[in-house]
């Protein structure tokens, strides 16, 4: 571990990164979220999932949510979904009150929802025909979102014959058929191993930079959401609540050799001391335990 002197400051900024999110806060906040609470159950007994949470997004961001088990991030993300309501506070979408599942956004989640007996193709197109699209505009439209998640041959294949990385992109190229103004991901890449993970995220990062969509994405894993996030929003558990909403130091576009880069550890850190806390100094202190100390004499050195 970095000792935490050796840290440069979370918040300090090149100039080209402060330009990037003073032209970011400069755009339309798409998503408004205000004093967001949500009780679940009636009391005695109730949960307090939420708890005066707000927070804006903007145009074509993209925006990470990080935060203990239990702190309300899927909640969140459901209720911004439509597909579960709040008890009180509001969140709006363009300026209108979300009230239930609606084309603007997309959904993408950890478990793979595709339509089994549907093709590829098939679940890519469903949104568009459903919404009654002239099938002539779809066939285009579907070639260009399986190009663009790397799946242009595999428009006949069916769910079972893929890979569960592959499932995924199809979910992504699904959700964008729809032409969402915001895509919302519920840990979309949890379930896959960490070769594919990585290969992910740089599909994820191609599309955010081509397409104008901005994304909101629920993620345990903190490296994650420091490389693909502008900025992140760290929830704190009973009830969940903002804690702080970090902005990410770094430039874009983003490589994976950042991961070295020493702002990348400072942000780390930040999130580490915001959601774990202080590492506790007595931990290194066992001696309660008994049994000879295999680092003894290089203690007394
Ligand atoms: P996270 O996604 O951060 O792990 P959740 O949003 O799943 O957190 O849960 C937040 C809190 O709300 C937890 O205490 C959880 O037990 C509670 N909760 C979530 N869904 C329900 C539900 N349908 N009924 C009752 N309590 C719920």
């Amino acid at each position: 571990m970095t000792a935490e002197e050796d840290l440069v400051d979370y918040k300090e900024q090149t100039p080209r990164v402060k330009k990037y999110f003073d032209d970011l806060h400069s755009r339309e906040a798409i998503l408004k979220v205000e004093n967001l609470g949500k009780v679940f159950g009636e009391r005695p007994g109730a949960t307090e999932a939420l708890k005066g949470v707000s927070f804006d997004i903007h145009h074509r961001e993209f925006v990470s949510i990080v935060g203990p088990s239990g702190c309300g991030k899927s909640t969140l993300i459901r209720i911004l979904a439509g597909l579960e309501t709040s008890t009180s506070g509001s969140a709006k979408l363009d300026g209108k009150e979300i009230k239930g599942p609606g084309p603007g956004r997309g959904m993408v989640f950890q478990s793979y929802t595709l339509f089994p007996w549907l093709t590829v193709g098939g679940n890519v197109t469903f949104g568009p025909k459903m919404r009654g699209e002239p099938n002539v505009d779809i066939e285009n439209e579907v070639e260009k979102w399986l190009k663009m998640v790397g799946l242009a041959d595999f428009k006949d294949h069916y769910p079972h014959q893929l890979s569960g990385g592959m499932k995924q992109r199809v979910g992504i190229a699904r959700a964008l058929a729809n032409r969402p103004r915001i895509l919302l991901m519920d840990e979309p890449f949890g379930a896959l191993d960490a070769q594919t993970r990585s290969l992910m995220q740089a599909y994820l990062l191609q599309i955010w930079r081509h397409v104008d969509v901005t994304i909101l994405f629920i993620t345990h894993d903190l490296d994650e959401a420091i490389y693909l996030s502008d900025r992140i929003l760290v929830l704190d558990a009973n009830p969940g609540c903002v804690e702080e909403f970090v902005e990410i130091p770094l430039e874009r576009p983003r490589e994976p050799e950042q991961f070295l880069d020493p702002r990348f550890l400072s942000v780390r850190h930040r999130l580490d001391v915001l959601i774990h806390g202080e590492f506790p100094k007595e931990a290194n202190e066992l001696s309660f335990i008994g049994g000879e100390d295999r680092f003894a004499d290089d203690k007394a050195d």
